[in-house]
């Protein structure tokens, strides 16, 4: 999945909305019974239905991360609870809130950045277990040697950096610090949503843990949008999976279905072709033939008149126009069967480069041996007549596709229920 998404600021879209109004909500300096009554209950839901997620669709990393987030809220619960009712801390409130503080950002660092194997059960299994023994030692040496694990966790190590708003333990900052690096480092290295919600997730429980004992009920609404983020992040990504097409990145097949479902009276369809792309294949190689589907691709994405593109399968495109009459969409559509026409795709030979980038960047483009460019079929047809279903009209631009490859390639030809189309797309093309 890596591999088609770029770093984007819709990943960090909906983690940064729940953390905003996560913010405004913790600041409310008293919540109505009814929301009361439902951050209360929300990490749980958001537990139990993320974690029917996690376990439908097999995300064995983001289960973890749902868990690490829940035991900390589940612990510190009860000491806010308890601080609220009586005005007055539990013995052991303080020493578990520092506990929370280290080893949350290091266990959630850790479950981020941990690679998912394919043997889910086992993967499973060696999370829990970490997860177990670090909370079970934890939890002992908190019960055994209550006063020298405190003294340790609150020690001043670095005086320098004392300052009055860090309010937490000392150590708790280069453990967040470590884990916000490593989650960045995943994002820029596999920019996916799940990866922006986890780093946005971080962020929000470090804003969280100070406000626990000090705001009724912020400990609940945070960690209530931090769990949410994460489950969204999960659909997200499930969406993703199911509706875009992997290597190019535009919406796939089945989104091209559900698209169909949902088209008026009046609409055009086109079906874009690679020409002799099985021979390009061959001659350069899948990687470079993949290389041409994603800039063939890039240029679909930009077709104007209202067009929006799908990849149908292999070489072959679908572009939809809702609402558009056949000779509205032709000059757009040979706009792109030029532009794919116009590029000029570099391929990127290893042997040849040279190892110096800033060389590597001057030499491109001055060797034509490395260019190559290819060219596109494009058959459209329109709602009309005897085609009246979406499959009909597919099936129609099919034929005009197989009368553009007849006619030589490279160009755009119109069904011949579109008369006057006809003699227009001959004209452009
Ligand atoms: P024409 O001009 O008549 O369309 O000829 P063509 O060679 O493009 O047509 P054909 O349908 O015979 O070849 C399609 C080729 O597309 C076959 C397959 O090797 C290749 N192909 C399909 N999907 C992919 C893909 O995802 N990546 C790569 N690299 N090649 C693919
Ligand atoms: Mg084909
Ligand atoms: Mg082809």
């Amino acid at each position: 999945m890596s591999r088609t998404f770029s770093p984007r600021f819709n990943h960090f879209l909906a983690p940064l909305a729940l953390l905003v109004g996560g913010l405004i909500v913790a600041r409310q300096v008293t919540l109505n019974e009814f929301f009361t009554s439902l951050y209360n209950v929300l990490p749980t839901v958001l537990l139990l239905l993320g974690g029917a997620l996690c376990v439908v669709y097999g995300r064995v990393r983001e289960l973890f991360l749902l868990l690490c987030v829940y035991i900390v809220y589940f612990l510190l619960d009860t000491h806010a609870d308890y601080y609220r009712s009586h005005r007055k801390l539990l013995d052991d409130a303080a020493l578990t809130f520092h506990l929370c503080s280290l080893l949350l950002p290091l266990l959630y660092g850790l479950y981020g950045v941990w690679r998912e194997r394919s043997h889910l059960a086992q993967d499973g299994l060696a999370r829990a277990a970490v997860l177990f023994a670090v909370w079970v030692v934890a939890l002992a040496l908190a019960r055994r040697f209550p006063e020298a694990l405190h003294a340790w966790l609150v020690e001043i190590r670095w005086p320098a950096l004392r300052a009055e708003w860090l309010n937490l333990i000392q150590l708790a900052y280069p453990a967040f610090l470590l884990a916000m690096v490593l989650l960045v480092v995943q994002y820029l290295r596999q920019p996916r949503p799940s990866h922006a919600a986890q780093l946005v997730a971080l962020f929000g429980i470090l804003l969280m843990l100070p406000q626990t004992f000090s705001r009724p009920g912020a400990l609940n609404v945070l960690s209530s949008h931090v769990l949410l983020m994460l489950v969204v992040a999960i659909a997200h990504e499930a969406y993703l999976m199911a509706f875009r097409d992997e290597l190019t990145g535009l919406p796939g097949r089945r989104a091209l279905n559900e698209r169909l479902q949902r088209l008026g009276r009046q609409y055009v369809l086109a079906m874009a072709d690679v020409d002799h792309f099985k021979s390009f294949n061959d001659t350069h190689g899948h990687d470079v033939g993949d290389q041409v589907l994603k800039m063939v691709a890039s240029r679909l994405r930009k077709v104007g008149g209202g067009g929006r593109a799908y990849r149908y399968g292999g070489e072959e495109f679908t572009l939809v126009f809702p609402g558009r009459s056949i000779d509205e969409c032709l000059p757009h559509l040979d706009v792109v069967r030029q532009s794919v026409e116009a590029y000029a795709l570099q391929l990127r030979d290893t042997d040849k480069r040279p190892k110096d980038d800033r060389r590597g960047r001057l030499a491109r483009g001055k060797s034509s041996a490395s260019q190559v460019s290819v060219t596109i079929s494009i058959g459209v047809a329109e709602r009309q007549g005897e085609q009246r279903s979406p499959e009909e009209v597919i099936k129609a631009a099919d034929q005009a596709l197989y009368s553009a490859k007849k006619a030589g390639r490279n160009c755009v030809r119109a069904h011949a229920s579109g008369r006057g189309a006809v003699r227009m797309a001959e004209r452009s093309s």
